[in-house]
């Protein structure tokens, strides 16, 4: 059946993977946002005949105007004409922007009543309580597309009581740095955390996936997603990136979703649910990997994880603080300012010191950010 939908963040690793499932199913493409890349979205206005596009930069989004004025596609511009495209009536919204921009854009689909599917995890690490909230009152599912998170779900589908469950279990690859000890991190360059064993994505995850900060935020994430608690929600070392995460019931039976690792199953799922379709995807052999390992995280190398955990514990403005320091130091790092190792130090300090709320709005939780991105600017 012919879906229209919407793609924010379309220029992107995420993005990109959803046109090609768009392709293969025959969707209609209502609307594209991306950051500032003129030239791939004029390709993709003139492959998908969007009826809206935006960019983020102005000065982007005036010259994409000029160059794409001899098609149908409205150029909007800003934050506001990413919220406008959010906004417009399409059977899905996927939002695959990178980072705590993808809130407001998030607050837009649910409030027009959009189907959303997610992958933009900085959404619900920033603003869970009220991006849950609000999806429950307008009567909306979040359709998780992160893998771990698309996996559990899947794992859920036979579940008729929630209270049956008793655990979930994430599994990570543990980056390009498994095995290595802190004191051989320090001069670690950009070009090898860049260097990711399994899955090929934005850099900004991939090194989230290096210093494990990604493990961490997906904690958060499934703690809103599914309703859990974070000391009911563990985390395991698994290499090969086939078993996509885990659900285990109260009689101890354990549910996994598997397949190889590639990106276009939870995009695709996210946008069929609850049906499936067949997929380009290869097909998983077992036997090609003959053994599957699974191992402890080692929390004193990769401290980062248990910084969430105390942040998602402690609750309130803490995991947005943790979220955003990490954006900043995640981004020195690229930009070659500071130390792999740093990142860890500085968003760590970040959570200890910033200021704590129970009770708080969406203005607090950009005040908390702002205050956690410039401590960590301060500290560069
Ligand atoms: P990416 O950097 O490849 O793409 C990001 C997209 O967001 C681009 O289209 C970019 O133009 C847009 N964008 C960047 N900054 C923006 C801003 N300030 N405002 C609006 N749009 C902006 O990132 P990605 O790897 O595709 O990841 C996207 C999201 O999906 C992230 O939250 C990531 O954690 C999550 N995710 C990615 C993967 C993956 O395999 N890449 C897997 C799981 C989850
Ligand atoms: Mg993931």
């Amino acid at each position: 059946m012919s879906k229209v939908v919407t793609i924010l963040g379309s220029t992107g690793s995420i993005g990109t993977q959803a046109l090609d499932v768009v392709d293969m199913q025959g969707y209609e493409v209502l609307a594209l946002t991306a950051n500032s890349c003129v030239d791939k979205m004029e390709n993709q206005i003139r492959k998908y005949k969007p009826k809206y596009a935006a960019l983020v930069d102005e000065k982007a989004a005036g010259e994409l105007k000029v160059k794409v004025s001899d098609t149908g596609t409205k150029i909007l511009s800003g934050m506001d004409g990413v919220c406008e495209c959010a906004s417009l009536s399409a059977d899905y919204v996927l939002n695959s922007i990178v980072g705590m921009a993808g809130l407001e854009p998030t607050i837009s689909v649910l409030n027009a009543g959009n189907k959303l599917a997610l992958a933009n995890k900085e959404t619900l690490v920033t603003g869970g309580k009220i991006v849950t909230e609000l999806a429950k009152e307008k009567g909306i599912k979040i359709l998780p597309v992160d893998s771990e998170h698309s996996a559990i779900f899947q794992s859920l589908q036979g579940c008729r009581n929630f209270s049956e469950v008793k655990r979930l279990i994430l599994t990570a690859s543990g980056g390009p740095f498994f095995g290595k000890k802190k004191s051989e991190l320090a001069d670690i360059t950009v070009e090898q955390a860049l260097n990711h064993p399994n899955w090929s994505m934005g850099a900004k995850i991939t090194i989230d996936s290096a210093t494990m900060m990604n493990k961490g935020l997906e904690l958060i994430e499934a703690v809103w997603l599914f309703d859990m608690k974070p000391d009911n929600i563990d985390i395991v070392v698994h290499r090969q990136s086939v078993v996509h995460s885990l659900v285990e019931y109260c009689d101890n039976s354990v549910i996994a979703q598997l397949g190889v690792p590639d990106m276009r199953i939870p995009i695709q799922y996210a946008l069929t649910y609850p049906d499936r379709i067949p997929s380009p995807v290869k097909q998983l052999s077992l036997t090609d990997y003959g053994t599957l390992t699974f191992d402890k995280p080692d929390y004193e190398t990769f401290g980062l994880i248990n910084v969430c955990r105390a942040a998602i514990n402690e609750g309130g403005l803490k995991p947005a603080c943790a979220n955003a320091a990490n954006e900043e130091a995640n981004l020195a790092f690229r930009q070659g300012k500071i130390k792999f190792t740093q990142i860890e130090e500085l968003v760590r300090s970040a959570v200890e010191l910033a200021c704590q709320k129970s009770d708080y709005t969406l203005s607090d939780i950009h005040d908390a950010c702002k205050w956690a991105s410039d401590f960590v600017k301060s500290k560069i």
